[in-house]
């Protein structure tokens, strides 16, 4: 593929005024949070805040929760980092719960979502180059996809906003159309090594894949031996009411990465994979200073016993559907939404107006909510919230929507 050519004038940048030294690159609501506690933050002025943004998908025990406050102290009693150049046993038995509870026989663990789309995108070349020719080596990416901030990652995430002022991004990495006859042909080539795809695709608007067409890629990945690879950063861990979002349709990936909510709010991402595509990865070919700590993969234990709860699975997928059929209802009875995607605790609705309009609005009536595009909002409430926590969500919803 050709390297597309720097653009001859760069685009124009607008200063922006800024309350403080940090750099300006988001849009921040000028509200300053500064405590929480169950599924409600509090701002300086002690105005609360339901939140059905849950951190963008981190935050799935809720605030101030005792058992990872006490899964963090008992933590800090233990190593905080030695460097991956020793064995540490937290990261050991947290790859291994990782395997019990998954397809996956090998986990590497990072720092962040995007770290984990990097690291498994080099994986998968890797493997590619082991089972075919050298010449497959493309990671295919789908229309509406959102995969990270950088230069691979970016290559895969289909928002030309972000792409634009960097290219050249990675080469080697496309977009393909989402339908099967168009994605067909497009995996048909011999240069093709991987496809990636969030089960759900979260900022690109809460688009839910059914089983019959993730069944499809799954086919003809398989017969042309190109790696299937989930992201679940934002649809995994126990947001669909499954702990991992394949297991809701069963059509399981050979490679697959984690992160938002893994470590409580602590920065960890991990990519977890088939041993065969493990075997193909030599001590040497990547690694991190930081990842998988022992402090980390500690708290992230705790964290993933308590999202693997069969018992707070039932009641995502309870809760869930309740969210769901009311989100329908406010739909129909106000007129002012256009339609409802989503399953478990991640929907998106689309409204009428601008998003960027509504969420201010909703944040007036004491709702933190995200976009996900120019006319979606995204809703993400922390696995724990209960029907009530939900309930006062949705009323402050309908308010926001006017
Ligand atoms: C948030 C997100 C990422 C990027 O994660 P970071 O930790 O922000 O780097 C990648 N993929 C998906 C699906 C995400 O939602």
């Amino acid at each position: 593929m050709a390297t597309p050519a720097l653009m001859a004038t760069p685009p124009a940048v607008t200063p922006i005024a800024t309350p403080s030294a940090l750099l300006p690159v988001y849009k921040r609501a000028p509200i300053e949070l500064v405590r929480g506690e169950g599924i409600r933050v509090f701002d300086a002025d002690g105005r609360e805040y339901v939140d059905f943004t849950s951190g963008i998908a981190v935050n799935a025990l809720g605030y101030g929760d005792e058992g990872l406050r006490q899964a963090i102290h008992a933590a800090t009693d233990g190593l905080i980092h030695v460097s991956n150049l020793f064995r540490t046993s937290p990261g050991e038995k947290l790859a291994e719960r990782l395997v019990e509870l998954s397809f996956a026989d090998r986990v590497f663990f990072c720092n962040s979502g995007v770290e984990a789309n990097e690291g498994a995108f080099k994986f998968v070349r890797r493997w590619a180059r082991t089972v075919g020719s050298l010449a497959k080596h493309e990671i295919v990416g789908l229309r509406g996809s959102f995969h990270g901030r950088l230069f691979a990652s970016l290559a895969a995430t289909d928002r030309p906003a972000y792409r634009a002022p960097f290219r050249p991004l990675a080469g080697g990495v496309s977009i393909a159309e989402r339908d099967l006859e168009t994605l067909g042909k497009v995996l048909a080539a011999e240069t093709v090594a991987a496809l990636v795809i969030e089960p759900i695709q979260g900022e690109g608007g809460v688009r839910v894949f059914d089983a019959g067409y993730l069944r499809e890629l799954r086919a003809l990945t398989r017969e042309r031996r190109i790696a299937l690879m989930y992201d679940e950063i934002q649809c995994g861990l126990g947001r669909t009411g499954h702990l991992f979002a394949y297991e809701r349709v069963g059509v399981v990936p050979d490679i697959m990465t984690l992160a938002k909510p893994i470590a409580g709010g602590l920065p960890m991402g991990a990519i977890l994979m088939t041993e065969e595509i493990g075997a193909a990865i030599q001590p040497g070919d990547h690694g991190s200073t930081f990842g998988g700590g022992p402090f980390v993969a500690s708290v992230a234990r705790h964290v993933l016993d308590r999202v693997s709860d069969p018992k707070l699975l039932q009641s995502v997928r309870t809760q869930g559907e309740w969210l769901g059929a009311s989100l329908h209802e406010i739909a129909s009875r106000t007129g002012r939404i256009r339609e409802v995607r989503g399953t478990g605790f991640i929907w998106g609705i689309d409204v009428h107006e601008p998003a960027s309009e509504v969420v201010p609005r909703a944040r007036e009536e004491g709702l933190l909510l995200v976009g996900a595009g120019d006319h979606t909002l995204r809703i993400l409430p922390p696995l724990v919230a209960t029907q009530e926590d939900l309930g006062e969500g949705l009323r402050r919803l309908e308010r926001a929507l006017g």
